[in-house]
């Protein structure tokens, strides 16, 4: 969600504000060209982890969830230590570790210039020209917001 969700959205919002300008000449309304500060951009991603962060926190707390961010180990089928020695018992256990990219070995995409989500969504510059070759509406976010911010 921090890595993947949150920037991506904040790079949408940034696109739709530059959409919706240029759409404005329709209307009769014409602003200038947009000056681009991507450190900005970034920003706004870490100001909205921040926040989502915060609000999962506060949710958490009046849940009564009991949370712990450090590795852990299961004891017995309904026992898990926490790193530090704690122990709990529970009923249910989901391990969620996620997902990792994979890049097709034989298509040899070994290039800097090929990009997973992560790297893409770290935004070091704004590529002339760029193709995204996945289907995932991750993919799509990207294409879309990078086309605002100038790319073709
Ligand atoms: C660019 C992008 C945009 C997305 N946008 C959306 C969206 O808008 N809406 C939506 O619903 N979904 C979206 N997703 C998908 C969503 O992020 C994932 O489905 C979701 O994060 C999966 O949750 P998870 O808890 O299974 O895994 P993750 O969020 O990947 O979390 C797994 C965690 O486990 C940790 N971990 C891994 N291995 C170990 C280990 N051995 N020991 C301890 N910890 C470990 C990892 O470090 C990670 O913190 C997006 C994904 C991407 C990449």
């Amino acid at each position: 969600m921090h890595v993947g969700c949150i920037p991506s959205k904040a790079l949408l919002h940034a696109a739709k504000v530059i959409t919706d300008a240029r759409d404005a000449a329709h209307l009769g309304i014409t602003f200038g060209e947009p000056k681009i500060d991507l450190d900005a951009i970034r920003n706004i991603a870490s100001a909205s982890r921040r926040n989502c962060r915060a609000t999962s926190s506060n949710s958490a707390r009046r849940a009564r969830w009991i949370t712990s961010l450090a590795a852990a180990r299961l004891l017995t089928g309904q026992t898990i230590e926490v790193e530090g020695g704690k122990h709990y018992r529970f009923q249910q256990c989901i391990v969620a570790t996620g997902s990792s990219p994979a890049r097709p070995g034989p298509l040899g995409l070994n290039s800097p210039r090929v990009m997973d989500s992560t790297g893409a969504l770290k935004l070091e510059d704004v590529p002339k020209s760029c193709s995204s070759s996945a289907a995932a509406t991750s993919a799509w976010r990207w294409a879309t917001s990078t086309a605002a911010l100038g790319s073709r």
